[in-house]
């Protein structure tokens, strides 16, 4: 075995590295992205019993689900969006599982997001970020820590008015930064979507959706702990299902981190 891999086992055997699952339960209670009505939405998960140790199956216990792709903790491939729809490798089971791995950037604006729910994400505070922990490597899942996976009733996480949800996100001058002059893997937020709440009436609508898949990068939504992770020093793992044509999937997130 490489030197590397045997000192990775041994370093999680030891705790030295920790396992920090970024991924929130998938149930029929996981809050969904509201679109307005017009629009369809993404179906809630639902999961029936095919049997339970009993005359349906005497030794054995299985679940069917039904599920959206972008139902809870999921994985925004670039064919998501209409900016990503002609690029080469942009469905779920087309990218290179090589990119399913990255160094993590745990940009934290839970300060800001507790002062302003709408609060977005500037290219000044990336820099902020860069001048204490170093540039944003090529390759890196940019984290947006808010504590908003900490709001555990749907309302507050979703936290909707008469005029559409308030929740933070990004600039689209900070999505461009990003998916262009840092070239990262892509986006991951904790709240329900990579987009801020009142990002539909932006200029373009969903810019951090358009930008970032239009550049052939990906989306994490829904995240949780970030909070136990360092700024800078861990590696995310985001596998999505190998969903033929998929535009993303529900998947089990975790860091690897000192
Ligand atoms: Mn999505």
């Amino acid at each position: 075995m490489s030197k590397v891999l045997a000192q990775l086992l041994e370093e999680l055997g030891s705790g030295r590295l920790r396992v920090v699952d970024l991924t929130q339960p998938l149930s029929p209670q996981t809050p969904l992205l509201p679109l307005p009505p017009q629009f369809n939405n993404t179906p809630a998960f639902k999961i029936w019993e095919l049997s339970h140790y009993d005359e349906r199956g005497p030794a054995w216990y299985w679940n069917g689900f039904e599920t959206g792709e972008h139902t809870g903790t999921h994985f925004d491939a670039p064919i998501h969006w209409v900016s990503g729809k002609d690029l080469p490798d942009n469905s779920v089971d087309r990218i290179s599982p090589r990119k399913f791995i990255g160094p993590a950037c745990v940009i934290d604006i839970s300060v800001e997001a507790a002062r302003d729910p709408n609060y977005l994400l500037t290219p000044e505070r990336i820099r902020r970020w860069e001048d204490e922990h170093g540039r944003i490597p090529v390759g890196a899942w940019v984290l947006l820590r808010t504590d908003w996976s900490k709001r555990k009733d749907p309302k507050d996480y979703i936290n909707a008015t008469e005029n559409g949800p308030h929740t933070p996100g990004l600039t689209k001058e900070s999505s461009a930064l990003l998916a262009q002059e840092r070239d990262v893997l892509g986006i991951g937020v904790e709240t329900v979507g990579t987009d801020a709440g009142q990002a539909f009436t932006f200029d373009p609508p969903f810019p951090n959706h358009y930008l970032m898949h239009g550049s052939g990068k990906f989306g994490l939504a829904s995240l949780c702990n970030l909070d136990q992770l360092p700024a800078a020093g861990a590696v995310v793992v985001a596998a999505p299902l190998k969903i033929v044509g998929g535009s993303g999937s529900p998947l089990r997130v975790f860091a690897v981190t000192p």
